[in-house]
């Protein structure tokens, strides 16, 4: 096991419905030591690629994605949760499912900080089905930027979006990959990488 996945095997909680609360290191109290040693791994794993911004969307995805961003010393920046009357012509805009709150968001990020020239890392916490990361992809193409690769805390492999987005040709890197946890023992299993 790596240190990720320790550390979800020492405080995560497995809860009904396919969800894993990380929220004493991850998703609400952060671990700064623990993101810090994430952000190496990704620099680790896109060696070689000329990234010159970090996209995350809001909120869990931020802290992981600045403290990797000193790794890479590049710019973050993250997509919004919008509501529709703020958007004007000076958005890329996406709408995205959201697969712990089961609602749809607009998600929107400012023409100004996203071009043709941006080689992006994608960063998130967690890919389950892989909406919120279509939607950023979405976002990334609207603005003619070159997705370099995508970085994940926490795969859930027995949902698909890790298949989708493998299958699109991105490079996807998880840093645990959950194949089965059972809430009724709090037993998570992981896969060999
Ligand atoms: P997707 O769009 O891939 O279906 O879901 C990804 C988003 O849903 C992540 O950004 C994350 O915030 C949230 N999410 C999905 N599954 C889980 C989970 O098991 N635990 C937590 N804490 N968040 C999750």
């Amino acid at each position: 096991m790596n240190f990720l996945e320790e550390r979800i095997v020492k405080d995560g909680i497995v809860k009904e419905g396919n969800v894993l609360k990380v929220d004493s290191f991850l998703n609400h109290q952060m671990d700064i030591d623990l993101f810090n040693r994430m952000g190496a791994e990704f620099k680790k794993r896109f060696a070689g690629k000329n990234i010159n911004k970090i996209v995350t969307i809001e909120a869990s995805g931020i802290g992981i994605a600045c403290v990797a961003a000193m790794h890479f010393n590049v710019p973050v920046v993250f997509a919004k949760k919008a509501k529709s009357i703020n958007i004007d012509g000076d958005m890329y805009i996406a709408e995205v499912e959201s697969f712990t709150h089961k609602c749809k968001n607009q998600v929107i990020v400012s023409k100004k900080f996203l071009s043709e020239n941006d080689h992006v890392l994608i960063i998130d916490d967690f890919l389950a089905n892989g909406c919120a990361l279509q939607g950023l992809i979405s976002i990334i193409n609207q603005a003619g930027g070159t997705v370099e690769g995508i970085g994940i805390a926490i795969e859930k492999g027995f949902q698909n979006g890790g298949n989708i987005i493998r299958n699109l040709g991105y490079q996807l890197e998880s840093l645990a990959i959950v194949d089965s946890m059972d809430a009724a023992t709090g037993t998570v299993k992981f896969r060999e990488q």
